[in-house]
């Protein structure tokens, strides 16, 4: 049966972005992999045609596909509209209509682009971390919430920090499946000599560990993982923790690898359905002159066929295109530097595609 993929360009550099991630693709389908695209609005672009940044044509593409490929969203012209028209609340909306509730954000540096990083290239260059983290629960979710005045009469605010066994379980299950095609180590972070939540968290990972005999589990305390992340990140694999300790420490990761340009992510739901995006937003600053680096969206093509599809040698192969180009000097403004040779966005997809 064809994968049945919905295409959402979004705004900004988004339509350029994806087009060069579907011309890879088409190499693909061309050789016989059986894929659909339909394409369909989102953000600000679904506002202009449909007066509402997640439509209900968009919904019911999204509802029906296997996957979903989105570019970006947003842009200065849309940020005097109402709160719930804006750009941003179609991405909120189609997270939650198809449940993703696991988001994976690779943080890897390829060795020649070792030198975009603010840390030392001995201690980036080569770096592959995974981070899971979990989108739907923990602080930012939990009830009771809000802000009050108290019975002695002092103003406060407060938030619910919780997890059920049931969340706990399926994120942990989804990390060790992706340490099983990886590395095979996983490293759970928590606050657990202080969060009870976060206690009841690693009991819970250490339970389903049991499943998985051949992944190496470890456990982390946050503050000392966001320490270790920079002291030396290499020597972690696959990292899986909640929601908010998951939203820091995925931005810290991505940025040892120092180029917005390159960062792919996913969404997945409980039936493996994705959201494959890149990590950066929409760059209205560079938006319509074909200067965008399309890789972030390319590579994260390359999970949708790995985590929604299994397909480990389509993914391998997209990488393994990326990394040939590098190799050979191509570089898009973004990771430009003296001595590699600068291509606009449909070029890099050119030589991607060659390199296929
Ligand atoms: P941004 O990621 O769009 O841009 C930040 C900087 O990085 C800009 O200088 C931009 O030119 C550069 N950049 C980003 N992607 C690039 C690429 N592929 N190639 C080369 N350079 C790239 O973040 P921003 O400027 O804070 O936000 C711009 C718009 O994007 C806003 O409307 C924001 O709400 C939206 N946004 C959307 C998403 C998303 O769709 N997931 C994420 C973040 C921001």
């Amino acid at each position: 049966m064809a994968l049945n993929i919905a295409v959402l360009p979004g705004d900004g550099i988004g339509p350029e972005i994806i087009a060069q991630a579907l011309r890879v693709l088409e190499v693909l389908k061309k050789e016989g992999l059986d894929m659909t695209f339909t394409e369909a609005p989102l953000g600000g672009q679904a506002y202009d045609q449909y007066g509402h940044p997640y439509p209900e044509f968009t919904q019911d593409i999204c509802r029906k596909a296997d996957a979903v490929l989105l570019g970006a969203v947003g842009g200065p012209q849309y940020d005097t509209l109402d709160r719930p028209l804006r750009p941003e609340r179609g991405l909120l909306a189609i997270r939650k209509d198809l449940g993703l509730f696991a988001n994976l954000r690779p943080a890897v540096l390829f060795p020649e682009l070792a030198n975009a990083s603010t840390l030392k290239p001995e201690v980036v260059a080569g770096l592959d971390i995974m981070i899971v983290r979990e989108l739907t629960g923990d602080v930012y979710f939990g009830q009771p919430r809000g802000m009050r005045t108290n019975e002695q009469g002092v103003r406060e605010g407060f938030n619910t920090m919780i997890y059920s066994e049931p969340e706990v379980r399926r994120i942990a299950h989804v990390a060790f499946d992706i340490a099983m095609k990886r590395g095979k180590k996983l490293c759970s972070v928590d606050k657990a000599n202080v969060l009870e939540t976060t206690e009841f968290w690693k009991e819970i990972v250490i339970d389903v560990a049991k499943e998985y005999p051949e992944v190496e589990l470890s456990h982390m305390y946050v503050d000392n993982a966001a320490m270790q992340l920079i002291r030396n990140p290499k020597q972690f694999d696959v990292m899986v923790t909640g929601n908010i300790f998951g939203d820091i420490l995925s931005d810290e990761a991505s940025m040892l690898t120092g180029s917005i340009g390159m960062l792919a992510s996913a969404s997945l739901n409980e039936s493996k359905k994705g959201l494959y995006e890149p990590s950066h937003g929409s760059a209205p600053d560079i938006a319509g002159k074909n200067l965008a680096n399309p890789i972030a969206t390319i590579l994260s093509a390359a999970m949708m066929l790995r985590y929604s599809f299994d397909n480990e040698a389509a993914a391998t192969r997209i990488e393994n295109a990326v990394k040939k180009v590098l190799a050979a000097g191509y570089r898009t403004g973004d990771i430009y530097e003296e001595g590699t040779k600068k291509v606009s966005c449909s070029e890099m997809g050119d030589q991607i595609v060659a390199a296929m």
